[in-house]
């Protein structure tokens, strides 16, 4: 089925803000997460329900269909992978690679995406921490927590972050914060979840805002 680059970042944006694969996604939840009206969401989700890629019900919102959230998962599958190459085989820093894989993704061919797969060994995370799905659509879980809800005294490592735009990735290369970084929580204040923390000896403070979005296994 050939679908356009705007259907398929549709699919993507509900599986992303779902959460659950039968969840159901509110229109402006959607026109936010893509930037744009709502009145052009609505326009969307009917191609796509006319398309039997997502379940549209007026005022409730939208969810993926079994062949809708294949399609999706596919397209996150394709998006990581591509990551992984930018920084293994080209070079590239965490920081730049996010928006080239969102053109990267949209590619048709299986065979390219297998072969990608093979040649990099099968990675089961992308260069941000994000889990790939692997050809049947399945993802590797871990335990993980946002750095925010660690306790002065916890331990951990950064294995993740989950916002991959440039800015905020390098926001952390410039506190030193990447993955596979140590950290101690030394303060985590209760009412705005400003943190102070030891990084590989040396400190740094931190906002809520910005920790809430780093991922953490404790150790
Ligand atoms: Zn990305």
């Amino acid at each position: 089925m050939g679908l356009s680059y705007a259907e398929e970042n549709y699919l993507k944006a509900i599986l992303k803000l779902s959460g659950s694969p039968d969840g159901t996604v509110s229109t402006n939840a959607i026109a936010a997460q893509l930037d744009t009206s709502a009145a052009s969401v609505t326009d969307m989700l009917k191609k796509l329900s006319d398309k039997e890629l997502i379940t549209y019900q007026r005022y409730k919102g939208a969810s993926l269909t079994d062949d809708g959230q294949r399609i999706a998962t596919t397209l996150v599958r394709k998006h990581r992978l591509w990551e992984v190459f930018l920084v293994q085989s080209l070079g590239m820093t965490w920081d730049e690679v996010h928006e080239i894989a969102e053109e990267l993704e949209h590619i048709q061919s299986d065979r390219l995406i297998d072969r990608l797969d093979h040649f990099l060994g099968h990675p089961k995370f992308d260069p941000h921490g994000d889990p790939i799905p692997n050809a049947q659509g399945k993802y590797t879980l871990r335990a993980q927590i946002p750095l925010s809800e660690l306790k002065p005294g916890q331990e951990g490592i950064v294995i993740g972050v989950r916002e991959d735009e440039t800015s905020f990735l390098k926001h952390l290369n410039e506190k030193g914060l990447t993955l596979g970084k140590s950290i101690k929580v030394i303060t985590n204040d209760d009412y705005d979840n400003t943190l102070s923390l030891q990084v590989e000896g040396h400190e740094l403070n931190l906002s809520g805002k910005v920790a809430r979005n780093i991922m953490i296994k404790t150790t």
